[in-house]
């Protein structure tokens, strides 16, 4: 099937690769506790890795911890800022993707207490919603940056002004949202950002948190001190180098925003069927294209499109069939949550990829 679920996971880059092979075998050394040429190179690689990163936004080499993921990173920002906290308030929003809802699902177990913001209308996060969540007692917000269900962008440099100004510490999962917004236009970051690797052409098992050195994390495991203590454990040298590597990437991914948006525009003028648009028109990724088809279960979507890998929602959902609860926060029906497609581009997408698929949508969904 042709490839249309790059929100999933993304092929390692060629130079990615290369720049990961030799710290398997031949610069194999264990970083930060060897008093020899091994170590210091490995150490030396995650440094510049760290540098690199750090100078795509704009911070400190410091402010930037090594992770395994996505997945982790939001539970170190969220559960490693909240740590041994009086418990006050948190905000969140209900289209956030299960590894913060499931952090604050926990939270609210342990006697916070959770406000949930819903989307309006677009699938979209409101700052004025924002707004008037706030109490005196808030001492944490988390708010994705870019939806990785609808492709929806939060605007994150008002929520982070606003958290300035309230004192209040602002986590945003930017998972979705590296190589498709360009960082280097942006002033205001949030306190806590988390990304992953395989989402921006890494490989998988590799992630980071680039973090305000004003804000106190407290670990969650503990080890051997690495990464300041923050996160022990032996450093992943190879994983390291390949995910700065990715940031070589950026100048090429920002490029290729222009394309994919007329693919975008392409497949939405080019589907001829009955089908709802999830995915915000001007406030949104273009690489991220969800729509629900009324009328037709989801099996039977599913059945009728083997050509296409595309995602169902959520690719953790994917398994449960559970409808999506972005979804149905949105106010889809279970139908219709559950007959739901997501398609991904990429910049690796050619405008005949863009062409079959409409072509097939068309005649495998609407019998044109
Ligand atoms: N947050 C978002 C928005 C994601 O899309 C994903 C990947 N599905 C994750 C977190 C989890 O990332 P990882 O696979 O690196 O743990």
């Amino acid at each position: 099937p042709i490839y249309f679920d790059y929100a999933a996971t993304t092929p390692v880059h060629a130079d990615v690769l290369k720049a990961m092979l030799p710290y398997f075998s031949e610069e194999f050394g264990n970083a930060g506790s060897s008093q020899h040429y091994y170590g210091w190179a490995a150490e030396e690689a995650i440094e510049t890795s760290r540098k690199k990163i750090s100078s795509y936004f704009g911070v400190q080499a410091r402010q930037v911890v090594f992770t395994s993921g996505a997945t982790e990173s939001n539970n170190l920002c969220i559960l490693g800022y909240l740590k041994d906290r009086p418990k006050g308030h948190l905000i969140t929003s209900s289209i956030e993707h299960k590894a913060v809802l499931q952090v604050f699902q926990e939270l609210s177990h342990q006697g916070w207490s959770v406000t949930y913001l819903q989307p309006n209308a677009l699938g979209c996060i409101e700052v004025s919603d924002l707004e008037q969540a706030i109490r005196s007692d808030t001492t944490l917000i988390s708010l994705m940056m870019v939806n990785n269900e609808t492709g929806n962008v939060t605007d994150f440099q008002s929520i982070s002004q606003l958290c300035k100004q309230a004192n209040i510490i602002f986590h945003s999962d930017a998972t979705q949202a590296i190589g498709k917004l360009d960082f280097t236009q942006y002033v205001h970051l949030p306190d806590l950002l988390s990304f992953s690797g395989h989402k921006i052409y890494g490989p998988k098992g590799i992630g980071g948190i680039i973090f305000n050195s004003n804000v106190a994390l407290k670990p969650l495991t503990y080890g051997g001190g690495q990464e300041r203590g923050l996160r022990p454990g032996t450093l992943p040298v190879q994983q390291i180098v390949a995910l700065a590597a990715c940031f070589d990437l950026m100048p090429l991914l920002i490029e290729s925003v222009h394309k994919i948006l007329t693919f975008k525009h392409k497949i939405l003028k080019g589907l001829i069927g009955e089908y709802v648009l999830n995915s915000s028109d001007n406030q949104s990724v273009p690489h991220i294209i969800s729509i629900s088809i009324p009328n037709i279960d989801w099996e039977e979507l599913y059945r009728r499109i083997p050509a296409i890998a595309v995602s169902n929602g959520s690719a953790c959902n994917a398994k449960s069939h559970l409808p999506s609860h972005v979804m149905k926060a949105i106010g889809h029906s279970d139908a219709l949550a559950l007959s739901t497609l997501r398609i991904s581009l990429s910049y690796l997408t050619h405008e005949s990829d863009v062409d079959f698929l409409i072509d097939y949508l068309n005649k495998q969904l609407f019998n044109r």
